[in-house]
């Protein structure tokens, strides 16, 4: 017995021997020598001990490349990879937010391959500043003075109180201390900026007296925060920009507005009733309005700080601005989707986030259908129905927007066959409702149908 398994032993391939096999040679173009090498010790590992236990069985090289090969690609794997979103939600923070145009992958490429005039000015050669690219990109999209960005809207919002009202008071309604998520809580955000936070109105009711009573000599600024993930109903009163930034001017007080999502376009039409456009916030008469670039913008993370010139100049001369700056791959991506604006047809078509949240019920179902032929091709059986979608990123119209999904009855219960979905690559995230796996068609791309009706059927 002993004597067999040893003979057997000696017949196992060198790793070296399994290296030279010309089957392997094109896994070294996709992955470092390494992951190579490791996967043939482990895989020659796993065989000399299944010939140790006494399974005598035959030793196959061609075996032993194929679980090489499987190996290596499963060891390679990135840990942040894509995914298939099948949840309907558009903005979707766990899974990236938004989808880049085209048009910023290929600037981003442009840019991040070359050197570049990042802060550099071409005609003077000397020195340049790193935001005039933006400011020129916002100011041709939404009539302002200034802008500058940061690494996000959190940062954006900490920036503005701290160069606008350290050891001041900032006044805000309580309907308005909200928390966004991610442990972003107003009244927190407000402490580490070193501006006093002053509170006043009530949950449901605040009027425009209660700002008044409020400000004092000690009084820096007027803050109004989006309401983005809840709704306040019923008994309730707000003061709108428009009133707050008439007894602002009176007093010499800045108002800012942290927008959250930062929609350029007036999705009105499409159900986003609480959506107001940043156009439309700075005519009213706010001073500074803040809100992130990867939310309904559609680009990048970022922080968008737009507003009067001497308040943008202040701000950008925070030394805090180095700390939150932004790279030259997000502001490549910017500009490049801000363009896009400068048509709205073209923006709405271009820009995943746009093109998503407003896209047709028709055309939704036509998808629907590709989903549903793709997973009977694969033997699956499914059914379409009426469901709706939320768009997310803290911009949700209070029911969802209508779409249709693509839902399949699973013999396991569907928790367990989402967990199993998630599993396979790319992974497959989908929604559950009344026994029902769902997959909204709304948040899946034309070229992952396919992966996702065999993401299905491997589960299957
Ligand atoms: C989302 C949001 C933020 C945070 O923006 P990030 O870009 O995620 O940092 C801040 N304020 C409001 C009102 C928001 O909706």
């Amino acid at each position: 017995m002993k004597t067999e398994s040893d003979s057997a032993l000696r017949k196992i391939p060198s790793v070296d021997r399994i290296l030279k096999n010309p089957q392997l040679s094109p896994l070294f173009k996709d992955y470092p020598h390494s992951i190579v090498t490791e996967s043939i010790r482990e895989v020659l590992n796993q065989l000399r001990k299944e010939l140790l236990n006494g399974n005598s069985k035959d030793i196959n090289e061609l075996e032993i490349v194929e679980k090489v090969k499987l190996s290596v690609v499963i060891k390679g794997k990135y840990s942040l990879r894509p995914v298939i979103n099948a949840t309907g939600v558009v903005i979707h923070t766990n899974l990236g937010r938004a989808i880049l145009p085209e048009e910023a992958i290929r600037q981003v490429i442009e840019v991040a391959t070359s050197y570049s005039n990042l802060e550099y000015d071409l005609e003077k050669g000397q020195r340049g500043k790193r935001y005039t690219h933006i400011i020129e990109a916002i100011r041709k999209v939404v009539n302002v003075e200034s802008a500058v960005v940061v690494n996000n809207n959190a940062a954006a919002v900490f920036i503005c109180l701290n160069t606008l009202a350290k050891g001041k008071e900032v006044v805000v309604s309580r309907g308005e201390l909200v928390e966004i998520g991610g442990s972003f809580r107003i009244p927190d955000v407000m402490a580490q900026s070193g501006a006093v936070l002053k509170e006043v109105g009530t949950t449901n009711k605040t009027k425009l007296s209660d700002y008044k009573n409020a400000i004092n000599d000690n009084t820096a600024l007027l803050l109004k925060v989006h309401r983005s993930n809840f709704r306040i109903i019923g008994f309730t009163e707000e003061v709108s920009v428009k009133e707050l930034s008439i007894i602002a001017k009176e007093k010499g007080i800045p108002v800012m507005v942290d927008l959250g999502s930062g929609c350029l376009i007036d999705l009105k039409k499409y159900g986003f009733y609480e959506e107001p456009t940043v156009e439309e916030v700075l005519s009213e008469g706010a001073d500074i309005v803040t809100f992130s670039g990867d939310k309904l913008l559609g680009a990048a993370q970022a922080g968008f700080i737009l507003g009067k010139e001497e308040l943008i100049e202040r701000i950008s001369k925070n030394p805090l601005m180095r700390a939150l700056r932004v790279d030259k791959m997000t502001l490549a991506a910017v500009e490049a989707t801000l363009r896009l604006y400068l048509d709205q047809k073209n923006a709405l078509q271009k820009i995943p986030t746009l093109r998503m949240i407003t896209e047709e019920l028709s055309s939704i179902r036509k998808r629907a259908l590709k989903i549903r032929a793709a997973l009977k091709k694969e033997g699956v059986v499914s059914l379409i129905k009426e469901d709706f979608s939320m768009p997310g990123g803290g911009s949700l119209p209070e029911h969802g927007v209508k779409t249709y999904v693509v839902a399949i009855k699973t013999k396991i219960a569907p928790q367990d066959f989402a967990t199993k979905l998630r599993k396979v690559e790319p992974p497959v995230i989908a929604r559950i409702k009344d026994d029902f796996v769902l997959f909204d068609p709304r948040t899946v791309q034309e070229k992952e149908i396919p992966l996702l009706a065999k993401a299905v059927k491997q589960v299957l």
